[in-house]
């Protein structure tokens, strides 16, 4: 699997990570400010100068990010949430939570965090580019300061558009789930409004291309479609978060299970096993205990004149922390490692002793099921 993130630091608890797509945003920072602004704004200086402002002015913007960031992850943590990390994506971060507020005045105060602290760094910035200004302080300094102060006021902003799962699309949500006191209800609503905000953006930055300014415009789509795809995504976990909310592997393994003997030929394990129950994996018992599982990949590889050769034992892997869940796991936590390591099927311990099987499939069509009941 592709990693999306790289892990940088660890600060008071938190571990903050950048998404790859950080990479492309810092590099459009860096350039746009070089070529872009600061030239337009205090000509006259050399290239070298511009690019040092446009790299400073970038790692400023990150450092204004990660302070954004660390407020709402303080504010979860004085109500008692439990944050993993931080991850800092193209406009933004995304603290990452293990659980959903439990009301939305949490939920509130934690969203709201984030903009009142850029709003904060705005005014500190702009004060300290008027006082750099009235000193005459050199004009790289305060054209970088006069740029983290602007860009803290229009995260602040940004962060505010009602678009899912923004700051804004949380506060929106967390005044929807006040109003109704149902949260399934609350979050659906606040995703559409992040839908239809994520293509007005989208459209306003073709308008401004027709008008002529081009960077201007991407930038726009940039961050409207950027919004269009996590507003689906983050209502969609969310749904199923909800949906699985304080249920365990336990209450959805299968315990019936169909197992394997682990000296039989691959030939009758097809025969008898695959052919008649067309599960995609089994169990496989070794002395009538089980201790691991047989997949059909595994016996894709497999030549098939080798079918009669080899047994279930010598292709089986052995039930590890890899492949096996706890039964007391929480739904949404097994749907997590077994996204992680892209198995769908999993067996399911307690107290050593592999008591059933867990399927993503499963999962799915009850979460599918869910979906169809509550319109
Ligand atoms: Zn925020």
């Amino acid at each position: 699997m592709l990693k999306r993130k790289i892990e940088l630091f660890k600060l008071l608890g938190f571990s903050v990570s950048l998404d790859v797509s950080w990479g492309i945003i810092l590099f459009l920072v860096v350039w746009s400010l070089a070529k872009g602004a600061f030239p337009a704004y205090y000509p006259n200086l050399s290239p070298q100068t511009y690019w040092i402002m446009g790299v400073a002015g970038a790692l400023g913007l990150f450092v204004s990010i990660v302070i954004h960031e660390f407020s709402h992850s303080m504010a979860a943590r004085k109500y008692g949430m439990d944050i993993k990390g931080i991850t800092l994506f193209v406009f933004g971060g995304v603290a990452e939570m293990k659980d959903e507020p439990k009301t939305p005045k949490i939920e509130f105060i934690m969203a709201i965090a984030g903009p009142i602290t850029s709003l904060f760094l705005s005014l500190l910035f702009g004060g300290l580019y008027q006082a750099a200004s009235a000193v005459y302080a050199p004009v790289p300094i305060v054209a970088v300061l006069g740029y983290l102060g602007a860009i803290n006021l229009i995260l602040a902003i940004f962060n505010m558009i009602p678009a899912f799962p923004t700051d804004g699309g949380r506060v929106l949500r967390a005044i929807l789930w006040r109003i109704k006191g149902d949260i399934l209800w609350a979050t659906r609503t606040a995703s559409r409004i992040s839908v239809f905000f994520a293509m007005f953006i989208i459209f306003m930055g073709f308008i401004s291309i027709i008008q002529g300014n081009v960077i201007g415009g991407i930038w726009r789509i940039l961050i409207g479609s950027f919004l269009f795809s996590v507003a689906n995504s983050s209502y969609q976990s969310l749904m199923i978060k909800q949906s699985f909310a304080g249920q365990s592997v336990k209450d959805y393994m299968k315990i019936d299970l169909i197992a394997v003997p682990s000296h039989i030929m691959l030939q009758e394990f097809v025969d008898e096993y695959l052919y008649r129950y067309h599960h995609k994996m089994f169990p496989v018992t070794k002395e009538g205990k089980i201790s691991g599982l047989i997949t059909l990949n595994a016996l894709k590889l497999i030549p098939q004149e080798k079918w009669r050769e080899m047994q279930v034992i010598e292709i089986m892997q052995k039930a590890t922390k890899d492949n096996t869940l706890p039964m007391t796991m929480s739904i949404h936590e097994a749907m997590l490692t077994m996204n992680e390591s892209g198995m769908g099927r999993m067996l399911v311990e307690e107290n050593g002793n592999i008591v059933g099987i867990i399927t993503l499939k499963d999962l799915m069509e009850f979460f599918a099921l869910k979906i169809q009941l509550e319109p």
